[in-house]
This record gives C-alpha cells, sequence and structure tokens, in this order.
C-alpha cells in the first residue's frame, strides 16, 4: 500500500500542470474561467497583456447575444460591456437588425489565446458580427454553429450585396464613440464608406483597413481615462484615411512587383523564439493570474 502511495504520488507531481516558468502564458490564461476579483485595469498593449476585473458580456441582452459561447471569450474591460451594449441599442434601431452578434472580446483574464487571435489581450477589443441579428433568442447551439455573412467580394477589394446602408450606420455610430481608437474592415468596405459618407467625414479616420475583415469588424477602445500601465497605440494618421483604402483596393487589384531587396538594410530584430510566457507580459499579469 505505502509503494502504492508513492508511485500515486510520482505520477501526480508528474502530471500536475506545470505552472513553471516556462510554461506558455497562453495556457496559464486559457485555463482561467472567470474574472479576477480585482480593480477593473488593463495593463499592457492589445497583443501583450492582459485584464483585471473583467466583466463578462451577458450571453444574452436586450439587444445582443454573444456567440460560440464555447470559446469563454465573452470578457472585457467593463468600459467594453458598457460600450458593446451601447452600440446593441443603436443597432436595434435598423430595419432588420434586433441588436448586434457579438463575437470574441477577451478570454476573462484576457491574456495571449490557445488559438486566433494575437491581439485581444487587454479586453479592450471586440469583434462584431456583419451577419444582421435578425433575432436575439438564438440558443446556444445555433450560436456554435451557424455562421457570420461577408459583405464584400472574395478579394476583399469591394463590397457585395449582404453590404447595407444599415452597416454603414452602425459602424459610423461605432467610430463616432470617444471611447474607441480604432476599427478594422476590408479595404472595399472602407473605400465604400467613403465614397457613401455625405456628411462629416471626421469619423472616418477611425475606420481602418485591414484583411480578414469582412465577416465581422473589430472595435478597439483606447485605454480607458487616466489608466496606468495601459499602453495605446500611436493615433492614426491625420486624415479621413481614404486615399489610403483606396491604395490597399489598388494594390488588391493590381499587386505591385515585389521589391528588389536592399543589400545594405539593417538587419531586422530576431523576433523571441516560442510563445510568451508569463515574464513575457506586465508584472501586473502575474497578480491577475493568481488572483482569485
Ligand atoms: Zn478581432
Amino acid at each position: 500500500m505505502t509503494l502504492f502511495r508513492i508511485i500515486l504520488s510520482v505520477l501526480v507531481l508528474a502530471f500536475a500542470a506545470p505552472v513553471g516558468a516556462q510554461t506558455p502564458a497562453k495556457q496559464l490564461f486559457g485555463a482561467k474561467d472567470t474574472g479576477s476579483r480585482q480593480k477593473p485595469a488593463a495593463y499592457g498593449s492589445y497583443s501583450k497583456g492582459c485584464v483585471a476585473g473583467a466583466a463578462e458580456l451577458a450571453e444574452t441582452g436586450p439587444t445582443w447575444q454573444a456567440m460560440r459561447l464555447s470559446r469563454n471569450r465573452n470578457w472585457g474591460h467593463p468600459d467594453l460591456v458598457d460600450y458593446l451594449q451601447d452600440l446593441s441599442k443603436f443597432a436595434a434601431k435598423q430595419p432588420g437588425w434586433k441588436g448586434l452578434y457579438i463575437g470574441d472580446l477577451s478570454q476573462p483574464r484576457g491574456g495571449p489565446m490557445l488559438s486566433g487571435h494575437r491581439s485581444h489581450q487587454m479586453g479592450l477589443d471586440a469583434d462584431i458580427w456583419m451577419l444582421p441579428a435578425s433575432r436575439i433568442n438564438l440558443s446556444r447551439n445555433t450560436r456554435e454553429n451557424i455562421s457570420s455573412i461577408s459583405v464584400s467580394s472574395k478579394n476583399e477589394a469591394s463590397v457585395n450585396g449582404n453590404w447595407s446602408r444599415a452597416h454603414h450606420r452602425i459602424l459610423r455610430e461605432a467610430a463616432k464613440d470617444k471611447r474607441v481608437a480604432r476599427i478594422f474592415v476590408s479595404p472595399g468596405i472602407k473605400v465604400q464608406m467613403c465614397k457613401d459618407e455625405t456628411g462629416n467625414r471626421r469619423w472616418l479616420r477611425k475606420i481602418r483597413s485591414w484583411p480578414y475583415h469582412n465577416y465581422h469588424f473589430h472595435v478597439r477602445l483606447a485605454c480607458p481615462k487616466g489608466a496606468k500601465g495601459c499602453t495605446n497605440q500611436n493615433p492614426p494618421p491625420k486624415g479621413d484615411g481614404c486615399a489610403e483604402a483606396q491604395q490597399w483596393v489598388n494594390n488588391i487589384l493590381n499587386p505591385p512587383p515585389p521589391k528588389p531587396k536592399d543589400p545594405n538594410a539593417p538587419k531586422a530584430k530576431p523576433r523571441k523564439k516560442g510563445p510568451y510566457v508569463l515574464a513575457d507580459l506586465p508584472q501586473q499579469c502575474a497578480s491577475v493570474l493568481q488572483s482569485q
């Protein structure tokens, strides 16, 4: 019996989760299924950070549904949850829309993820489906299995028949909000919005071209006011960004020839090998992880 116990404890030790210094941070953060009981705070940057005291976006609200619930990524800084609720109320006023279908925010404590995004780590990023939320009572199972729709051509150089004025209005409302730093959409979508907007164009500056944003758009909030340890991205270049979006589209349609290599160019900094470990993240993230 004693020998059996010894063998058992050796086995337990060998297979217990190695919370060692070399464990990839995505495994540590991916294992947490609730937010930390801390004062809400976003730490680090969008692609290397974590979130303390995250709030859970309710799976279903009066004007939204969170999708793909099995991923447990409906967590964010409370400001993000408030923002999404506000935007969903606006969306619900559009013809054919009862609100928004909301994809990934962050994991309960943010941090790197086992699959998918590089960003979405500070609880300030959210993906919103382009599929109009025509009903707000989808079952869990349906929310796992239905897909969004693309509102652009396959090469993302132009919008397709799924694009609507309602999308334009929702994106405009989304961008006008002071809490927002940037919104990513496919280049062809931005070009269409540039063509269609007849009023104030200032908000267009926040709508940025980025590939693979035709099934959803990605909203990125700025660091909350006065937040310490939260690093904003540089603001987008001045102006409405419409010429730049057109250039993206031109490059899709007529790809420029590859630039010849400059033999005198400085060598690129070697990138860190392997996935991030906890020590690569801001130091506050260790307590976010350990907290109850
Ligand atoms: Zn995203």
